[in-house]
C-alpha cells in the first residue's frame, strides 16, 4: 500500500478549539490518567505534549525550507547550554500564549500554574552556556540555518544545597522524568574511536596513515527544537549521548571477558554522565579530554553527513558549512577535520588545511591564564595518537612560517608553538584554535583589545585580519518578554511590539522618562516584582524583607575575580556604621542579595559563600540595627531564579577586578530590566556605560591600566589595611570571630589571602566602592530622578540584544544570510 503523503503532511494546525481535545488525549491516552489519578506533573506533561505537536509541525517545515534553500549552514559547537525552562519560552515564541490560555479555559486549566513542574535543563556552568542558549534563540528568530551541537549530560550542573552555612553539591537529576523537549534520533548514531595505534602505508609512493583504534563508543543524538520568535522557524539543538557499542561487548562476552566487557560498558557511558562543574579553571582531567573528543567526533561526522548530501567535492565545504567554536573546548575538531580529509578522504595536506582553516571560527571567552586550555601530550598519546601526529605536523609547518617571518627569533617560536615543553609537554588548544580558524573573536570591545595586545600579541601580529570583536548580547524574549511580562506589556503599549525582534526600538521609550504617569506605572511594576521576590526570599531562606526595600543584587558564579568578597566586606562596613552611629531612622531597608555556585573544588569560593551566610545570620538577627540591612543568600542559582530576581532589582553589582571579566551578560539582563549598575570599567560594563550615559550608571575603581600598574609595581595590601580604618575595622571584626563564634578561625584563609596578596585588588578598590555606594544611597532618595535613570537604562539597552550579536557573526564571520520562505507560500 502506498501512503498518501499529501494527506499525511496536511498540517494539523493548532486551533484554539482543538487544544482542549489534544490536551485530554495526552492526559488520558499517553499518560493513562484521569481525575482520580492525574497529578500536577501529569497535567504539565499533557500541556507540554500539546504544545510540542505544534512545534513539530513547524520543525518539519523548517527542515524542508532549509534543504530547499541549499544555504550554507552554521554549526555552533558548545560544550555547554544553559537553557533554563522551555515550556513558557516555547509558548511565547510560538505566539501561542493567548490561544493556549483561552483554548484551555473551559477545562479550568491555566498553563502558567504548571510551569514549575518542568525540570530545568542546566547543561552549563554560567555565562558561556547561557550565551550559547541566547544565541540559539537569536539564530532561530533571525531565520538562520543553524544547528547547535552539544552533549546530553545525564547530570547537569549540580544542585546547590546549603548545610550549616556550607555549600553542599547534590546531583541534578533533570532526566529523572521524561524530557518532553527531546527526540532520540537513533538512525543518526555515530561511532567514536579511541586509543590504539597509527599504521603507516604507501599509495603510489605517498605516505599514508591509518589509525587503528582500540575501542569504540557510540554517540546517540537527541534533538531539541529551538523555536524562533514569531517566524514559524524551529531550529535544532542536537545533543550527543554516549553508549557503548554493542558489537564490542558481544566480542568480549564471547571471549569470556564478562567483567571487562561490563566495565568497558560502564566506562563508555560515563563519558556523558556529568558536566564538569568548573567555571574557568581547567582541571585537566582525562575524562574531560575524552568527553571533548567524543563531542567533536560526533558533531563533525554529522556535519560531514549533511555536507555529503549537498556535494561530494570537499573544496566546497567552506561554502556549505561554517563551524563556530564556543571557546577552545571543541577545538580538537580542527585536528579531527584534518584527519578525516587527509586520512579518510585522501586529500593532499595543503588542500585539507586550506579547507579546514576556512571553515572554523573561534570565540575566546577568557584571558584568565588558569583557564587557557592545555592538554598533556600523554593524553593524546593514549587516546588520540593520530591527532597528535596531525598537531605536530601542523606545528612544524606553522613554526616554519613563523621563523621565515622572524628570522633568528627563537623566543617567538617557543611562545607561539602549539606545544608547550615545560614543565610538562602540553598542547595549547587556544593556539590550535587560532591557526585553524578564519576568525578569532573576543566578546566585548575591551576584551578583544586585551586579547590582541596582551594575551596573543604574536598571533595578532601574524594574523591581524583574523582578530575581531563580537560584543555579547542576551535574548530579549527570555530576559524581558518572559521574565518581566508587566514591563514588557507597558513597553508594547507605548511603542508597539517591534522591540521584541528589534531591541533598538526601545529608544522610543526615552521620552517617557519625563512622563509622570509612565514613571508611576514603571515604579508600580518594580514594586510588584519586588513583592514576588520578597515572597521567594522568605520561602527559600526564611528571611522576611520589606517589599519596598532597596534590592541590591549580586548573582553569578562565585569567583574571587568577581569579588563577592568586596561586596560582603562592604556590607559588614555598613553594619558597623549602623551599630556605631545608629542614625538610620529615615533610611530605607537595604537588602543585599547573593546567589551563585562555587566550583566543588574551589576552596576560597566556598569559604566566601560561608562568610556571606555567617554574616547574614548575625546581621539579620541583630535587633540593634532595626532591620535596616538584610543579607540573603538564595541557594541554587539557575536561569529560572535569575528570571525572578532580575526584574525586582534596584542595584546590579558588576564589580569584577578590571580586566578579568571578558564581557558579562548578567550586567545586560539587569540594565534591560531597569536596575542601575554599580560596576567597574570591565567587560561589557564599559559599553553599557557608553550606551546608557555616564550619568545613568555608577562606575568606580581602578581601570585596566591602573590594575596592571599595581600588579607590576609592589602592591601592599597590608599597608592599605593598616592605613584605612574602614578596612581595618571590617577585617578585625572577622578575625575576632564575631561571625564565626562556634567555628573560630575559619575565615583566617580569606583574611590571610587579602592581607598578604589580595590578587584581585579588593582593598585597592574598597574606598571607591564604599563612596560609590554612598552616592547611590543619596540618589535613591530622589525617587523621581532614580526612576528616570532606570527608564533611560531600559531605553538605551538596544545594543545588547543577542540578535545584534548574531547579525554581526552572520555578516562578518559566517557569511550566511537568513533563509525566508518564498512569498505566497
Ligand atoms: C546570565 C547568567 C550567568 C552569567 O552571569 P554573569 O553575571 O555575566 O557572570 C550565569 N548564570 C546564569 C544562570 C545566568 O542566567
Amino acid at each position: 500500500m502506498k501512503a498518501n503523503w499529501d494527506n499525511i503532511d496536511a498540517q494539523i494546525t493548532m486551533q484554539k478549539e482543538s487544544l482542549a481535545n489534544f490536551f485530554v488525549h495526552y492526559l488520558k491516552f499517553f499518560g493513562g490518567k484521569d481525575r482520580y489519578s492525574a497529578s500536577e506533573l501529569d497535567v504539565y506533561n499533557a500541556l507540554a505534549y500539546t504544545i510540542r505537536d505544534h512545534i513539530i509541525e513547524k520543525w518539519l517545515a523548517t527542515k524542508v525550507l532549509y534543504n530547499k534553500s541549499h544555504s550554507k549552514r552554521i554549526y555552533y559547537l558548545s560544550m555547554e547550554y544553559l537553557l533554563g525552562r522551555l515550556f513558557s519560552n516555547n509558548i511565547i515564541n510560538l505566539g501561542a500564549d493567548k490561544e493556549f490560555r483561552e483554548g484551555l479555559k473551559k477545562l479550568g486549566v491555566d498553563w502558567e500554574d504548571y510551569t514549575p513542574w518542568e525540570r530545568e535543563s542546566a547543561l552549563g556552568n554560567g555565562g558561556l552556556g547561557r550565551l550559547a542558549a541566547c544565541f540559539l534563540d537569536s539564530m532561530a528568530t533571525l531565520n538562520l540555518p543553524a544547528i547547535g551541537y552539544g552533549l546530553r549530560y545525564e547530570y547537569g550542573i549540580f544542585r546547590q544545597d546549603i548545610c550549616q552555612g556550607y555549600q553542599v553539591e547534590e546531583p541534578d537529576e533533570w532526566l529523572k522524568f521524561d524530557n518532553i523537549w527531546e527526540m532520540k534520533r537513533i538512525e543518526h548514531t555515530v561511532p567514536v574511536h579511541f586509543g590504539g595505534e597509527v599504521e603507516t602505508y604507501h599509495i603510489d609512493g605517498v605516505e599514508k596513515f591509518n589509525w587503528c583504534p582500540s575501542y569504540t563508543v557510540l554517540g546517540i543524538p537527541y534533538d531539541m527544537p529551538v523555536v524562533g520568535y514569531g517566524n514559524n522557524i524551529v531550529n535544532t539543538l542536537r545533543l550527543w549521548s554516549a553508549k557503548v557499542s554493542e558489537e564490542f561487548d558481544l566480542q568480549d562476552f564471547n571471549q569470556g571477558n564478562y567483567i571487562d566487557a561490563v566495565s568497558e560498558k560502564v566506562e563508555g557511558e560515563t563519558l556523558t554522565k556529568v558536566l564538569y562543574p568548573d567555571d574557568r579553571t581547567e582541571s585537566g582531567r582525562e575524562l574531560r579530554f575524552r568527553q571533548q573528543y567524543f563531542f567533536v567526533c560526533c558533531s563533525i561526522q554529522d556535519i560531514m553527513r549533511k555536507f555529503l548530501k549537498e556535494s561530494s567535492d570537499f573544496r566546497d565545504f567552506p561554502k556549505k558549512a561554517v563551524i563556530q567554536l564556543n571557546d577552545t573546548h571543541p577545538s580538537i575538531s580542527i585536528a579531527e577535520l584534518m584527519r578525516i580529509l587527509v586520512d579518510e578522504k585522501h586529500l593532499p595536506w595543503d588542500v585539507a588545511w586550506d579547507i579546514t582553516r576556512k571553515s572554523f571560527g573561534y570565540t575566546n571567552h577568557t584571558i584568565l591564564p588558569e583557564a587557557l586550555e592545555k592538554w598533556p601530550v600523554e593524553f593524546f598519546q593514549r587516546h588520540l595518537p593520530r591527532h597528535l601526529q596531525i598537531i605536530y605536523k601542523l606545528n612544524q609547518h606553522f613554526l616554519q612560517e613563523v621563523s621565515v617571518q622572524n628570522p633568528g627569533d627563537n623566543d617567538i617560536l617557543r611562545r607561539m608553538s602549539l606545544v608547550e615543553e615545560y614543565p610538562q609537554k602540553k598542547i595549547r588548544m587556544a593556539h590550535l584554535a587560532i591557526i585553524g580558524s578564519t576568525s578569532v573573536n573576543g566578546v566585548s570591545e575591551i576584551h578583544s583589545e586585551i586579547l590582541k595586545e596582551q594575551v596573543m600579541p604574536d598571533f595578532y601580529n601574524s594574523f591581524p585580519h583574523k582578530f575581531n570583536n563580537k560584543t555579547n548580547g542576551i535574548t530579549p524574549r527570555r530576559w524581558l518578554l518572559q521574565a518581566n511580562p508587566s514591563l514588557a506589556k507597558l513597553i508594547t503599549e507605548k511603542i508597539g511590539k517591534e522591540w521584541i525582534t528589534d531591541l533598538s526600538q526601545l529608544k522610543k521609550l526615552e521620552k517617557y522618562a519625563d512622563d509622570k504617569d509612565f514613571r508611576k506605572r514603571f515604579d508600580k511594576i518594580k514594586l510588584e516584582n519586588k513583592k514576588k521576590l520578597a515572597k521567594l526570599i522568605e520561602i527559600e531562606t526564611g528571611v522576611v524583607v520589606e517589599d519596598d526595600a532597596i534590592f541590591d543584587v549580586q548573582i553569578k558564579r562565585i569567583h574571587e575575580y568577581k569579588r563577592q568578597l568586596m561586596n560582603i566586606l562592604h556590607v559588614i562596613h555598613l553594619y558597623c556604621e549602623l551599630r556605631d552611629h545608629k542614625n538610620f531612622k529615615d533610611a530605607p531597608q537595604r537588602v543585599f542579595l547573593f546567589a551563585g555556585k562555587a566550583a566543588p573544588g574551589y576552596y576560597m569560593a566556598k569559604m566566601i559563600i560561608k562568610l556571606i551566610l555567617n554574616v547574614a545570620k548575625v546581621i539579620n538577627n541583630d535587633e540593634l540595627i532595626k532591620d535596616k540591612i538584610k543579607v540573603v543568600f538564595i541557594p541554587n542559582y539557575k536561569v529560572s531564579l535569575a528570571e525572578t530576581i532580575i526584574p525586582a532589582t534596584d542595584i546590579s553589582e558588576q564589580i569584577s577586578t578590571a580586566g578579568k571579566e571578558a564581557s558579562g551578560t548578567g550586567n545586560m539582563k539587569f540594565a534591560l530590566n531597569g536596575a542601575l549598575t554599580i560596576g567597574t570599567l570591565d567587560g561589557a560594563n564599559i559599553e553599557i556605560m557608553n550606551e546608557v550615559g555616564k550619568e545613568n550608571i555608577f562606575t568606580f575603581g581602578l581601570d585596566i591600566d591602573e590594575i596592571k600598574a599595581k600588579r607590576e609595581g609592589n602592591y601592599e595590601p597590608y599597608q592599605l589595611y593598616s592605613e584605612n580604618p574602614n578596612i581595618k575595622k571590617v577585617i578585625d571584626l572577622i578575625q575576632s570571630n564575631f561571625f564565626s563564634l562556634h567555628e573560630p578561625g575559619i575565615f583566617e584563609p580569606i583574611c590571610n589571602s587579602l592581607l598578604t596578596q589580595d590578587q584581585y585588588f579588593v582593598f585597592a578598590d574598597f574606598n571607591a566602592y564604599m563612596e560609590c555606594h554612598e552616592k547611590i544611597l543619596q540618589e535613591y532618595k530622589n525617587q523621581k530622578q532614580w526612576t528616570k535613570k532606570a527608564i533611560l537604562n531600559v531605553a538605551r539597552m538596544g545594543k545588547f540584544s543577542s540578535d545584534r550579536t548574531i547579525n554581526e557573526y552572520a555578516a562578518d564571520i559566517w557569511k550566511v544570510s537568513p533563509v525566508k520562505p518564498k512569498k505566497g507560500k
